[in-house]
């Protein structure tokens, strides 16, 4: 059966642009450097993607543009949060006692210039079908303890409904798996990804947690508002992930339209992630202290029910660390008595 919104989101990755030479004629770009950057990363940026792009150093641009400085990151390493060491059988990273990660997809809607995970996003599987993650199952089902399974990858949503389906599936049959979480940027990137017949299907497997990767209030087009709202309406909690990325949206008056405008649509903040060292992302780093800045303006501008959690991935897998801005946080004086 062809439904139209699930043919499309085919067609608009179909689409996508994925070779230095179309993104330099397109953009001006520097061939030598562009080609030299995809071999750390190759590029992906879907027709949907590229609409919301101004022009070169924009916002949306520096997101998903090779830049010659990428090939100057000498602090970097290829897996800044040890995930491979964590990972007892392939697709499956398990770092925290009572939940583990599956990377149910290799594959995204575009390729982020500072992905952490960009040794395996866009390698391996180029399909629909997935890796194989029968071990990943088996490791699940053999581990009491694991009440929490995240779905992550790349995005498990470039997987076929019935692809994803037969993973929630086999969660499902696991009597100690209480929840299931799905990581995705379809939403901000590819928002035709969200199909009435993806969102019935979800439904059946409640409860089903949705965090939603966004990093740009630009990101909330009325298409990607829809696409929120259609999970919203499905019974699915969506929380957000952002990314904190110099010159994108290291400016409190960004940071605040931003998550303005996800709480509008119903998504609930949930994490603001200092940037991690993976290789070829130096150019996007905002310090520490900068990000402990704009939270504590944040928390003066916002509710903070609609504040995020500032978080740190301690290096070498030590898991995520909150930060908070001095004077956040309550600690009841020595005088104090109660
Ligand atoms: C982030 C992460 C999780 C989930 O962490 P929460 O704080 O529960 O959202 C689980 N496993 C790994 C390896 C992670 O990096």
């Amino acid at each position: 059966m062809k439904e139209k919104g699930r043919q499309s989101w085919r067609e608009v990755m179909a689409r996508s642009l994925s070779s230095p030479q179309e993104l330099c004629r397109l953009f001006g770009l520097d061939l030598g450097s562009t080609a030299a950057a995809f071999q750390l990363f190759p590029a992906l940026v879907n027709p949907y993607f590229l609409s919301l792009i101004g022009g070169p150093g924009d916002a949306m641009a520096r997101q998903v543009l090779p830049d010659p400085r990428e090939l100057q990151d000498k602090e970097g390493v290829p897996d800044p949060l040890a995930e491979e060491k964590m990972s007892p059988v392939p697709h499956l990273i398990h770092r925290y006692p009572d939940r583990v990660v599956l990377l149910a997809s290799n594959r995204c809607a575009i390729h982020c210039r500072f992905c952490n995970r960009r040794r395996r996003v866009g390698r391996g599987h180029g399909s629909t079908i997935g890796p194989d993650l029968s071990l990943a199952l088996e490791y699940v089902r053999s581990h009491q303890e694991v009440s929490d399974v995240l779905l992550s990858g790349g995005d498990p949503l470039l997987l076929e409904d019935e692809q994803l389906e037969s993973i929630l599936i086999s969660l499902r049959k696991i009597p100690h798996v209480e929840i299931i979480r799905i990581g995705t940027r379809v939403c901000s990137a590819l928002p035709e990804r969200i199909t009435p017949s993806v969102c019935r299907m979800l439904k059946k497997y409640h409860p089903i947690y949705m965090s939603l990767h966004f990093n740009h209030p630009m990101e909330l087009t009325p298409q990607a508002r829809r696409a929120c709202s259609m999970l919203a309406d499905s019974g699915i909690p969506l929380g957000s992930q952002t990314v904190l990325l110099k010159q994108v949206n290291d400016e409190l008056e960004v940071m605040l339209e931003l998550l303005r405008g996800l709480v509008a649509v119903g998504v609930k903040p949930y994490y603001l992630f200092q940037l991690d060292p993976v290789l070829g992302a130096a150019h996007f780093r905002t310090p520490v202290k900068r990000g402990l800045e704009i939270m504590d303006e944040l928390t003066r501008r916002l509710s903070l029910e609609w504040v995020p959690q500032y978080a740190l991935d301690l290096p070498g897998g030590g898991g995520k660390c909150v930060l908070a801005p001095k004077g956040m946080g309550c600690f009841p004086g020595t005088d104090l008595l109660y």
